[in-house]
């Protein structure tokens, strides 16, 4: 592995695959003067070849021995190196249509794709590998055992699509789970209904928080009988059950 030991602690598992790193470039279809970032760029699978093809490329990386080799091989012209926590990172310093891209830290991918959202208006697309069950939550139907809290918050913002599956074998070392590329475009703020996005979120929080449960119990103390009657939802629903528009229309009913 180019003479450095993968760290678990940063979930990495390196791209070896060409086949797939050529399918996940030719996805991203770089045009040279994108503004792409790519998050944790590793040993530069991915990096490589987007450089061949862009202009310049930023980075976000918080492993110190990878960014002192990233530092030695990219000039500051063909590449911005931000160091550290991509959780903390502040993407909207970057620029506007941003092109985010990575093969995520797996241990993390939740909380970041929840701070990566908060960008949206920032973001022109997204091109993540994600742990396959990640992206099963993240396209999945209300009344499908998967649709959960991220489901609900990441589509209500973003068109989502699956795009690859990759096997273990395509890293090194190989991840104990399989593991798909998705795609996430912005959603026209036109169709970004709620009123209030904090509220949307605790709604949603609250419904998930116990599963199996019918949400007159999840949602105790939030909406009444009187709510469930007055926006037509049946309060014996689980929250998967539950469609997106359902959720806003909750928001909103308890923002006015
Ligand atoms: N892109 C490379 C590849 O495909 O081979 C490496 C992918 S590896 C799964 C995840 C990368 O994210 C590693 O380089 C790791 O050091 C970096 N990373 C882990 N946690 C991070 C964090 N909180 N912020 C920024 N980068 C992080």
């Amino acid at each position: 592995m180019k003479g450095h030991v993968a760290r678990k602690r940063f979930g990495q598992n390196f791209l070896v695959d060409h086949g797939i790193i050529n399918a996940i470039v030719s996805a991203i279809n770089p045009q040279r003067d994108d503004t792409v970032v790519e998050i944790g760029p590793g040993l530069g699978a991915i990096t490589e070849p987007l450089l061949q093809r862009l202009d310049h490329l930023h980075v976000v990386e918080i492993d110190r021995d990878l960014i002192a080799r990233l530092k030695k091989q990219h000039p500051p012209s063909r590449m911005s190196i931000h160091e550290g926590d991509a959780l903390a990172f502040d993407f909207a310093t970057v620029g506007q249509r941003l092109r985010l891209v990575g093969n995520l830290p797996y241990n993390i991918s939740t909380p970041l794709l929840f701070h990566l959202a908060s960008y949206a208006e920032q973001v022109y697309d997204m091109h993540f590998m994600l742990q396959k069950e990640v992206v099963e939550r993240l396209v999945a139907l209300p009344g499908e055992s998967e649709f959960s809290r991220i489901s609900v918050m990441l589509q209500y913002r973003f068109h989502m699509e699956w795009l690859i599956d990759v096997p273990p074998d395509s890293f090194d070392p190989p991840p104990k789970v399989q593991s798909a590329v998705v795609r996430l475009i912005p959603k026209d703020k036109t169709l970004l209904t709620a009123k209030d996005d904090a509220c949307l979120f605790r709604v949603v929080q609250a419904a998930f928080a116990q599963r199996r449960k019918m949400l007159r119990n999840t949602l105790k103390g939030i909406l009444d009988d009187s709510g469930f009657a007055a926006l037509a939802i049946a309060p014996t629903l689980r929250p998967e059950d539950l469609p997106v528009d359902d959720y806003i229309r909750i928001a909103n009913y308890l923002t006015a």
